[in-house]
């Protein structure tokens, strides 16, 4: 049976069509037709797809619906099409509109079902805990057992970080002070990924906000940015976590809201759009969205302390694309790397490329993610460096993954947490924050 979509869908218009099937620019940035070259894995071929589908052509099969979740949102084509389609975005607007006709496949309700509840999310992360903490780990690396793992399962122990004894989100405080004189009252935004699997790294920030004069504020309750739920078509859902975590943001009464999570920011500044809609929230979620920064770029518009500590050694960086593309920031984490006494900083050869992580795409889409990391490992060996710094939890897993798999001697780290190593320990002697 056909199935019909929502009127209210968007879609480009005429001549914006006609202009695309002319054109072809997005064919070279696009991670996916460079992987199988086929026109139907491309930004144009998901927009004729879909406008054909939207228009009533062509049925939502399940192929269809493949090709709009096997696009990895690194919404470079967004980036680069001179005629303003956003076919990134399209793809994610077919995902709801197959949502709303079609129930997706377990992989999805599955992770559907976990990723937006915090709660829930630290109770399935529990047994990779007790794995971690009981040396069972360390045995399985031991013995040499990883390697006769199936190759899906392998990369995705691997791209496990060391996991944190328990997560961040409560055991921060919900205040965490300046150092010295509190010179500005900040809002810290704790990702779910940063608080489960980085929680180190996120307490290096707070340290690093608290030493440049900030009191920081992080509201516990927050719940999921929405990313997750947008990504799987449940745009209802998303709204209903954007009123969540605007509301505590304003009872916090901050200026800033800082995070350090790529895929959170580009989120949480993209709220005004996600409630514009909404009459009731509408002007609140704007400005809401006007405070947000990426801690990379906020630390920039501050007077900065200088790191004082030398980390010997080499660091190149990769691009978040929910970094670069969502926020425009890329300059920022450079410049930050760069202050860092001792830290040779080498460009990475295509470092704003999709690493293939998009979220969950090692386990929904595992070939293809694992061809484009396969490339993005082969230019971090090509660097010769000793550390990989990015700025997103997503990208890390992957890289984890990937350095590991190719036997890297690389550490892959948040950019914040050289930063906040190359600061030592705290004026107290302590540490700070968290
Ligand atoms: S860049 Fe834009 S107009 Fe050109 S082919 Fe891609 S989607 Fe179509
Ligand atoms: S968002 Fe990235 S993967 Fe998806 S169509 Fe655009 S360029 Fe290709």
């Amino acid at each position: 049976m056909a199935m019909r979509v929502p009127e209210s869908a968007w879609r480009p218009s005429e001549p914006e069509y006609l202009n695309c099937i002319r054109c072809g620019l997005c064919l070279a940035v696009c991670p996916t037709y460079r992987e199988y070259l086929s026109e139907t894995a491309s930004p144009r071929g998901r927009v004729a797809l879909a406008r054909k589908s939207l228009e009533g052509e062509l049925a939502l099969s399940p192929n269809l619906a493949e090709q709009m979740y096997a696009c990895f949102d690194c919404l470079a084509c967004n980036e680069i099409c001179p005629v303003g389609i956003r076919p990134a975005d399209l793809a994610v607007e077919m995902r709801s509109v197959q949502e709303q006709l079609r129930p997706s496949g377990w992989k999805e309700r599955l992770f559907k079902g976990l990723v937006p509840q915090p709660g829930r999310m630290e109770l399935a992360t529990w047994p990779l805990r007790v794995y971690e903490r009981l040396g069972l780990r360390r045995l399985v690396y031991a013995l040499g057992l990883a390697k006769w793992l199936p190759p899906q399962l392998r990369d995705l122990e691997a791209m496990l970080p060391h996991l944190p004894q328990r997560p961040l989100r409560p055991a921060l405080p919900e205040v965490t002070p300046a150092q010295g004189e509190s010179l500005r009252r900040v809002g810290f935004f704790l990702g779910c990924a940063q608080s489960l699997m980085f929680a180190e790294e996120s307490a290096a920030t707070l340290r690093v906000l608290a030493r440049n004069g900030c009191t920081v504020i992080t509201p516990r309750e927050t719940v999921c940015c929405g990313m997750p739920a947008l990504s799987y078509g449940r745009a209802d859902l998303v709204r209903q976590q954007a009123r969540h975590n605007i509301q505590l943001f304003e009872q916090a009464q901050v200026e800033t809201i800082i995070t350090d999570c790529a895929t959170c920011g580009s989120t949480l500044k993209d709220y005004g759009g996600i409630l514009a809609e909404d009459p009731a929230w509408a002007a609140r979620a704007a400005a809401f969205a006007a405070k947000v920064r990426d801690v990379s770029e906020f630390l920039l518009t501050i007077p900065l302390e200088k790191p004082t500590g030398c980390i010997e050694g080499r660091v190149t960086y990769h691009d978040p694309c929910h970094l670069r593309r969502g926020q425009g920031v890329w300059q920022q984490p450079r410049r930050l790397l760069s202050m860092i006494d001792g830290l040779e900083f080498v460009e990475l050869p295509e470092a704003d490329w999709c690493c293939g992580s998009a979220g969950s795409q090692l386990i929904t889409h595992y070939e293809t993610s694992s061809r484009v990391l396969q490339r993005k490992t082969d230019h971090i060996a090509s660097t010769g460096a000793d550390f990989v710094a990015s700025g997103c939890p997503g990208c890390q897993m992957q890289l984890i993954a990937g350095v590991k798999r190719q036997g890297l001697p690389v550490q892959v780290v948040h950019p914040i947490a050289l930063l906040d190593r190359a600061y030592g320990p705290t004026p107290q002697g302590k540490k700070g924050g968290a």
